[in-house]
């Protein structure tokens, strides 16, 4: 049941993390009311829509939070004008296509008094947090992070992932370390990267990439495009008082072998459950971490060619 003070937002981009997750959270969220949205393929039925942002800023100054689910080449510009236009923002990960984007738009939700949410919504999953209150007293020695999925079935017709600023495999890998850089106490520094691009692609199909962080620990990433069979979202953390086992993208936890019970509200009714929250406090949350371990791979990773991809 939509409360009465609840917040009007647009969504904006309406393609599968919107219909899949967004729509669904909204909906379940009292706090939020689905007011607009802007989408060039005609949006929501029975939802007022906006070919245009910046024709749906113009209509409905009634609408106070915008949440953008388009691919990262477009969250800049539609940001920069949600917050021009005084509206709170939360972006989709990953929150922008470099580095300098996100900065310049926390700078400017400070200046405009306004919330501005960057969300890494596999820090959401259940069984992250405890991940994390484990970690926070057992020392992490040895990290090995295994992140495989068949991008035919994950992101069929996806043109724009294999575009510059779209991170190919990236785009999932990204969660996996916003789950890195949540569950350990210290930051890891990338040391190497072996970057597979296909001959016909602009970003890469797979990667292995090497971190160090304090007191001897190594990190160690593999992430691929080219699996086929159940995905494998997997990090495994070796300490020295016990084995650490997060599966399902975070979803799922062993320690020392024992799956644990978790309490699960979900990632996306958790992402907007804290976006409520940043609004009422005045606050924003902007963790570049995830984003700069990227960056970092694309400065330091040795490019190798792959086989051309054809969906
Ligand atoms: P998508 O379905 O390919 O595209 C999303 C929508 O964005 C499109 O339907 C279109 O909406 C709009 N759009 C597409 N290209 C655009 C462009 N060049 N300029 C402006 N708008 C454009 O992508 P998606 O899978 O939803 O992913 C969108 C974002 O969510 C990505 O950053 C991705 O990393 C993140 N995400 C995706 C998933 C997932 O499982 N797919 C999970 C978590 C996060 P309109 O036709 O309505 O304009």
């Amino acid at each position: 049941m939509t409360r009465a003070d609840a917040i009007d937002l647009a969504l904006v981009g309406v393609g599968k993390i919107a219909r899949d997750q967004h729509l669904p959270a909204i909906a379940a969220d009292a706090g939020f009311r689905l007011a607009a949205t802007a989408s060039r393929s005609g949006g929501v039925e029975g939802v007022e829509n906006h070919a245009e942002l910046d024709a749906l800023l113009a209509a409905r100054p009634d609408v106070a939070a915008v949440s953008l689910c388009q691919p990262p080449q477009a969250r800049y510009e539609a940001a920069r004008a949600a917050l021009l236009a005084r509206r709170h923002v939360m972006l989709e990960k990953p929150p922008g296509q470099t580095v300098a984007e996100v900065q310049a738009l926390a700078d400017l939700a400070a200046a405009q008094g306004v919330t501005l949410f960057a969300t890494w919504h596999s820090r959401h999953a259940a069984g992250v947090a405890p991940a994390r209150d484990w970690l926070a007293s057992r020392p992490a020695r040895r990290v090995r992070i295994t992140w495989q999925e068949d991008v035919r079935e994950w992101h069929p017709g996806q043109t724009w992932i294999w575009q510059a600023g779209g991170l190919g495999v990236f785009d999932p890998g990204i969660n996996a370390l916003s789950i890195l850089t949540a569950i350990l106490p210290g930051p890891v520094r990338l040391t190497a990267a072996d970057l597979h691009v296909p001959t016909n692609c602009e970003t890469p199909i797979a990667c292995d990439l090497v971190f160090a962080g304090a007191e001897g620990l190594s990190v160690e990433a593999r992430f691929d495009f080219r699996w086929e069979g159940p995905p494998r979202w997997d990090i495994e953390v070796e300490t020295d008082a016990g084995l650490l086992r997060l599966a399902k993208g975070g979803a799922a936890l062993e320690l020392d072998g024992a799956p644990q019970r978790l309490e699960d509200p979900g990632e996306y009714p958790d992402l907007y459950r804290r976006f409520g929250e940043l609004i009422a406090a005045g606050a924003s949350d902007v963790d570049l971490a995830p984003l700069v371990l990227v960056a970092d791979a694309f400065l330091l990773g040795r490019r190798l060619p792959a086989e051309p991809f054809h969906e």
